[in-house]
């Protein structure tokens, strides 16, 4: 047996970017190991902290001991902790950031326990003569206890009394004549437990599908060699069976799985075909995401953590699920950007899934319908593993995508732009039909700009470097990136002329401009204005899926994975938004948005249609789009990619350094540069530094410098060697973000 451990190295949960060492007293030795969490003295408080390792001596001078130990058991695997430490290091974040998202702060702090109920049983021992008298004195009593002394295990206190339909009163009689005993026990919150989930089995694949699965099967059978599996199948060809059919491989092996989805797609729709797959067991599913309380996510947790829950359906942060001998982890919708968390850590949930998936030697498999560039490629490096399927399950054909210039539309009617006649009289005949429709913005609000056609001043955020969006329902301007707002003003203040006009134009517009042309139709909008609270949501998609609703107007939020089989029409407003976004990934999210929005129409009987408004019809996204075209965009855009020297062919590192004093945020990016310069040598592409493209945000003046190359972890160490020798005024901030999604 080793020895008892003396030390423990730890992590404290503050930012002091170092470990430190404890002494283990006497009586704590057997309760600590890698992962335990810790009250420990630190200056002259106490902090909480993570044993990243036990040691049996230590040099460290004055060394204190611990003082508690939180919790029962470690939480954190020497897996995981691993994982931790490649996140810390390759996406340049001090560990015990990183630390702080791979526990949830409940669990982390150790104040909230399990929900504690009462549980009733018979005492050990009932006198015969005495139960004969309670008969007789007390039949309410006596009813009570016949029903206790059936049970074969204790029940909750409260169910028994459901079904006697007898009261607390009499419960408390039979405790006080010592017949019954009562017990607090812990009781799971769960957020589903008054659903109840239609059971379903497995269906029989088409051959495409069992080529896919076998490919699964295959890797799980040898997880060790296995590269990990990209998916790639149209929307509607049946890959969610495939995650279902693989999960239940990996569960027959005696193994747990992971299935990561983005936020919103992570719909009761979602959660049911799961929870009715594995009905036999329904507490073996466990499902995170951001609107449990502190008390569900607690116990989700738990459950997961100590082996109950097999499968853990999530949103990004379910990367890190404590689930112990993983089989597989899914990762739908891979190309999202929602898996990448946009503060620190900023990592990409999927980036570390393969990551932890190499770690615990467990199969990977990332899905989608439109892959990201950088999957894709990996798949052309022989990295990945390739699997396709090309069919739609029912045989509907992909729908037909019209394309409509709004170049020519324009000269005929500026409200053209809103709603072109084709797209018009497409609309019209599907509310005849009693089909229903969706129409696509992804820009929220009723007009996006106040200008003064007098001196052409728009109004701007105070704060930040963007037009103020106007939003009829609250009649006030408001700024989407701060959320200030402000009164609109009745002239303009800067010329002082009674000339302000409303130009550009959102959801909310669209909504008012269709029921303007449609007063027959029922139109509803959807967007994270009006969709604030859930419930809202979900009633919307309720009464749409009911055909209560014959227009969907809305942002993104109604672009991803829901199924509607009487929407034959999609209308995409103006396809040219994320076009003319300062981003290299502008054009491959433009193919990406069409793609999955042209996903939802035609899932039904009927085949669908789809009208692409666009100003630039010919650009390449939306001809490849157009075409169903997945090779043919991924070549021309890969080769635009690699003429750049942009991802997927090189890493690219985002430093934004930041200041509420304009030169002081320049002064120190040149500083900053110039450091990195000669640091980073040749091997690294160094971009000057330029104001951010949005130069202000949250009154804060903004400087980006972009680095590019090919061994990514070396230029994160690096870079962070730069930064620990450089000490920067403490009103300039610098900000590290690895594989950036965000370029604004
Ligand atoms: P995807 O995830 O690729 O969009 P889904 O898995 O949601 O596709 O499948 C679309 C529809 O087809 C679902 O209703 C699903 O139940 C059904 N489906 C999938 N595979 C089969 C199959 N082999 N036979 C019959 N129906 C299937
Ligand atoms: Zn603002």
């Amino acid at each position: 047996m080793p020895a008892l451990p003396q030390y423990a190295r730890v992590i404290i949960d503050r930012a002091i970017h170092r470990e430190l060492d404890y002494a283990i007293p006497e009586g704590l030795r057997e309760r600590i190991a890698i992962g335990s969490r810790l009250r420990v003295p630190f200056r002259d408080k106490s902090a909480l902290g993570t044993v990243v390792q036990v040691l049996q001596e230590t040099d460290a001078p004055g060394v204190r001991p611990i003082e508690a130990v939180v919790g029962d058991a470690p939480i954190l695997s020497p897996a995981l902790l691993e994982l931790g430490q490649w996140i810390s290091t390759y996406y340049c974040c001090p560990i015990e950031i990183v630390i702080r998202s791979l526990l949830p702060q409940v669990v982390r702090k150790g104040e909230v326990g399990w929900k504690k109920q009462l549980f009733v049983q018979p005492s050990a021992n009932i006198p015969a003569e005495q139960l004969e008298a309670l008969g007789r004195r007390a039949p309410r009593q006596a009813e009570l206890l016949e029903a206790v002394m059936k049970l074969s295990a204790p029940v909750l206190a409260t169910d028994l009394l459901r079904k006697t339909s007898l009261d607390n009163q009499t419960l408390r009689a039979l405790q006080k004549r010592g017949l019954v005993e009562l017990k607090e026990g812990a009781v799971a919150r769960d957020p589903h437990a008054n659903e109840e989930f239609m059971r379903t089995t497995s269906l029989t694949l088409n051959q495409e599908q069992v080529t896919a699965l076998k490919g699964v099967e295959d890797a799980l059978r040898d997880p060790e060699s296995a590269r990990p599996i990209l998916l790639h199948g149209v929307t509607g060809s049946g890959k969610t069976e495939i995650y279902l059919q693989g999960i239940r491989l990996a569960l027959n092996q005696g193994k747990t799985a992971i299935v990561l989805v983005p936020e919103i797609s992570l719909t009761p729709q979602t959660v049911e075909r799961f929870k009715g797959r594995f009905a036999e067991d329904p507490e073996q599913v466990a499902v995170l995401h951001s609107h449990l309380s502190e008390g569900e996510r607690h116990d989700e947790w738990h459950k997961i953590n100590s082996g109950r829950a097999r499968i853990v359906i999530g949103a990004r942060s379910a990367v890190f699920a404590p689930l112990k001998n993983l089989g597989l982890i899914v990762v739908d919708e891979e190309h999202e950007t929602t898996y990448k968390q946009e503060e620190a850590p900023r990592y990409h949930a999927r980036d570390v899934a393969v990551v932890r998936a190499k770690l615990e030697k467990c199969v990977v498999l990332l899905g989608s319908a439109t892959p990201s560039l950088e999957s894709y490629h990996n798949t052309t490096k022989g990295r990945y593993v390739l699997s396709e399927l090309s069919q739609r399950v029912d045989e509907n054909r992909m729908p037909l995508i019209r394309i409509v210039d709004l170049r020519l539309e324009a000269r005929k009617d500026k409200s053209m732009i809103i709603l072109s006649e084709k797209l018009r009289t497409a609309v019209g005949a599907r509310l005849e039909k009693k089909e229903q429709t969706i129409l696509f913005l992804n820009r929220r609000g009723f007009s996006t700009s106040l200008l003064c056609s007098n001196c052409g001043e728009a109004r701007e955020c105070p704060n930040c470097s963007v037009a103020l969006t106007f939003h009829r329902d609250l009649n006030r301007l408001s700024c989407h990136l701060c959320g200030h707002t402000a009164a609109v003003p009745k002239k303009c203040p800067a010329c002082g002329k009674d000339a302000l006009i409303y130009s550009g134009f959102g959801t909310e517009k669209v909504e008012a401009t269709v029921s303007a042309i449609f007063p027959q139709a029922v139109v509803r909008g959807m967007d994270a204005d009006s969709m604030t609270r859930k419930e809202a949501y979900r009633d919307v998609l309720r009464s749409f899926r009911t055909g209560k609703i014959d227009i969907l107007v809305g942002t993104q939020m109604i672009a991803k994975g829901l199924h509607f089989p009487n929407v034959t029409l999609v209308g995409i407003i103006n396809a040219d938004l994320a076009l003319h976004m300062p981003d290299f990934r502008a054009g491959e999210r433009t193919f990406q948005l069409l793609t999955q929005v042209s996903g939802r129409a035609g899932r039904g009987e009927t085949s669908g249609e789809v009208f692409v408004q666009t100003f630039t019809p010919f650009s390449p996204s939306i001809q490849f789009a157009r075409h169903h075209d997945f090779s043919g965009y991924f070549q021309q855009e890969l080769e635009f990619r690699e003429k750049c020297n942009f991802p997927p062919s090189n890493h690219a590192v985002l430093m934004t350094v930041r200041s509420s004093h304009p030169e002081r945020a320049q002064f120190s990016a040149e500083t900053l540069r110039r450091r990195l310069k000669e640091n980073l040598g040749d091997e690294f592409v160094v971009g000057e530094p330029t104001p951010a493209p949005l130069k202000k945000l949250q009154g804060q003046y903004r400087f980006h410098i972009l680095l590019r190359g090919q061994a990514i972890v070396r230029l994160s160490r690096k870079v962070r060697e730069t930064l620990d020798k450089l000490p920067f005024p403490d009103d300039v901030l610098v900000t590290v973000d690895v594989d950036p999604y965000q370029l604004l």
